[in-house]
């Protein structure tokens, strides 16, 4: 059975075309220097903290930083371009540990860079948010069709500009 994972609401967020790709298996995710440098920050800030820790795998979603004790799932990312899609995987992991029975779990967004953190919670608005968000991508991935081109400045950036922007127009 397909589960929702993180990157795949990360994905929805962004581009619902470079969802479909990445859970059909076309992947052209790269190991750029924005990849590097979110797991060095990620190792660096936690490195003292690891014992504390615990990484949890649960219906297609890896923690990596679990709290046990506190119940706090922390989440270290490089910079809140993209805060909002931060905020709906931390509330997906919430939600996957609170379907799980493990209950008042919440989770702290950290932006290192900026020495910022926020606390993330989740409430009945947003589990109806999920379970609406969840069908619309399992439907999505599901399709034989490939949603279009986004065709936005975000194209640029992505790592499957050159797979979509092979026989098109450049944007
Ligand atoms: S290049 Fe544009 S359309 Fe293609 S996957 Fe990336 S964001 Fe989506």
């Amino acid at each position: 059975m397909r589960h929702v994972t993180g990157t795949l609401i990360a994905y929805y967020f962004y581009c619902k075309r470079r969802m479909w790709l990445h859970a059909n298996e076309i992947r052209f995710e790269d190991n750029s220097e924005d990849v590097a440098m979110g797991k060095l920050i990620e190792e660096t800030t936690y490195q003292e903290r690891n014992d504390n820790y615990e990484q949890i795998e649960l219906e297609g979603i890896k923690i990596d930083f679990y709290d046990p004790k506190n119940r706090i799932i922390h989440e270290t990312k490089k910079s809140p371009k993209f805060e909002e899609t931060h905020v709906w995987q931390l509330k997906y992991y919430i939600y996957v540990f609170l379907k799980n029975g493990i209950e008042d779990v919440k989770g702290i967004l950290e932006y290192p860079t900026e020495r910022r953190r926020k606390m993330i919670e989740l409430n009945e608005k947003d589990k109806a948010v999920i379970e609406n968000l969840s069908k619309e991508i399992l439907m999505t991935i599901s399709s034989e069709e490939c949603p279009g081109l986004l065709s936005s400045l975000k194209c640029k950036n992505c790592s499957y500009y050159e797979f979509c922007y092979a026989n098109e127009e450049e944007y």
